[in-house]
């Protein structure tokens, strides 16, 4: 099995980096044993002196946050790192307990945060701070890794600075984010970081690592990762799944469909039932399966003493599981949109490079000849503000504009040019 960072693709500089720490960690943990036997508890912060954690000099340190765009690797390097924190060898191995288990999302002092609806609240962040000051039961790190910290409420925010403050000593925080800007990342949690920045990998990496590691034809690969911009699930995706290809194909023949007012808003609604659709697809086995925990968990139709009471209580921890699920389906459908943008917005850019006359390669290779004749129709100028109403209309619904009527918008202006 190749090492735990190997599914990091086009990121060398900040694999270096990890490695680095991974093995001042490491030691960090050999001069406890040796030294303060019994290690965890001589470990204890003492007062007054910077909970810092492992000395930064040495390449380590207790919280850091991954940035880089959708699809660069945030929470896969940031798994990587936990793995080889818990690697036996300090390296990221990919063959002992510590680095499978972690890898495979089993082991006891590895949690994962992955934000299904729209934000991650302080009563998850309350328990998750609580749990990740415990002693490692393997001996090394407890690591946290909170995989869409741009989307904790204020109040899990304060929550989780305080711990990052104050971290006990064998504790680990491993944020992602889209970046350190203050709207992903809060400015005192981001001055107790380390920022490990990632960028958009190169096509031909992705294509290398669909080819290596998912068994994908090479022709095919190149094609996915050029279409997916960079994103490596995306790629592998398109790569893969009929489906996500489909739905790809009607995203991209939008353009040449409208051809009027009313084809506007056929559009528009089309992109948004195929979002809605797909999101529905995404949840829908979960929202069953939990249902069917809770009730379970409940014993639903109970009688006799007190069961009564345990229905009201029923009912109030299925209220909850509802609303969390309907947070969970807006987030998939909102995702499944965005990605429909971002299709969009590469046929548009195409269109913009070509009638700039620009060397690079078009992201859309199969829609190269419609965006060639929409660069003759448009020119540079027509292009550019089609392409400025795709992202526009991202922004507006990153902003909490209904997606509709900023669908809606966006096809009308980029009808009329
Ligand atoms: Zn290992």
């Amino acid at each position: 099995m190749p090492d735990v960072f190997a599914d990091l693709v086009g990121q060398e500089e900040a694999v270096h980096e990890l490695r680095r720490a991974a093995s001042a960690a490491s030691a960090v943990l050999r001069v406890g044993a040796a030294e303060r036997a019994p290690a965890l508890i001589a470990a204890a912060p003492v007062e007054g002196v910077a909970p810092d954690g492992p000395d930064p000099s040495t390449g380590m340190t207790h919280a850091w946050i991954f940035t880089g765009p959708p699809g660069s690797g945030r929470s896969v390097a940031a798994r990587a790192f936990a793995a080889a924190l818990q690697c036996v060898h300090g390296t990221g191995c990919g063959e002992c307990p510590g680095c499978h288990t972690t890898m495979g999302g089993t082991h006891a002092d590895v949690r994962m945060v992955v934000p299904e609806g729209l934000s991650i609240g302080v009563g998850e962040m309350r328990a998750l701070v609580l749990r990740a000051a415990s002693t490692p039961s393997g001996g090394r790190w407890q690591v946290v890794v909170i995989s869409g910290a741009d989307r904790l409420t204020e109040a899990a925010g304060n929550a989780l600075l305080k711990a990052i403050e104050e971290p006990p000593p064998r504790t680990v925080f491993l944020l992602c984010a889209p970046s350190t800007h203050p709207d992903d990342i809060s400015v005192t949690i981001r001055s107790r970081c380390r920022v490990v920045p990632l960028r958009q990998p190169p096509s031909t990496a992705v294509a290398e690592v669909l080819v290596r590691r998912d068994g994908v034809a090479p022709d095919v690969a190149q094609w996915a990762a050029a279409a997916a911009q960079g994103h490596v699930g995306r790629a592998r995706r398109l790569a893969r799944d009929p489906e996500a290809r489909k739905r790809r194909e009607a995203v991209l023949a939008v353009p040449r469909r409208l051809t009027g007012v009313g084809a506007a808003f056929d559009a528009a609604s089309a992109l948004i039932e195929a979002a809605e659709a797909e999101a529905e697809a995404s949840v829908a086995e979960a929202d069953t399966t939990e249902r069917a925990a809770l009730e379970m968990a409940l014993g639903a139709g109970g009688t006799g003493r007190g069961a009564a009471g345990a229905i009201r209580g029923a009912a109030g921890q299925l209220k909850e599981l509802e609303k969390r699920q309907k947070s969970r389906a807006t987030r998939a459908q909102r995702d499944a949109l965005d990605r429909a943008l971002i299709d969009l917005a590469g046929f548009y850019r195409d269109a913009l490079t070509m009638a700039l006359r620009a060397p690079v390669a078009p992201v859309h290779t199969d829609t190269a000849a419609v965006a060639g004749a929409g660069a003759q129709k448009w020119d540079a100028e027509g292009s550019l503000r089609r392409l400025e109403a795709v992202l526009a209309c991202r922004t507006a619904i990153e902003a909490n504009v209904k997606p509709r009527i900023a669908v809606e918008a966006m096809m009308l202006a980029l009808w009329k040019g």
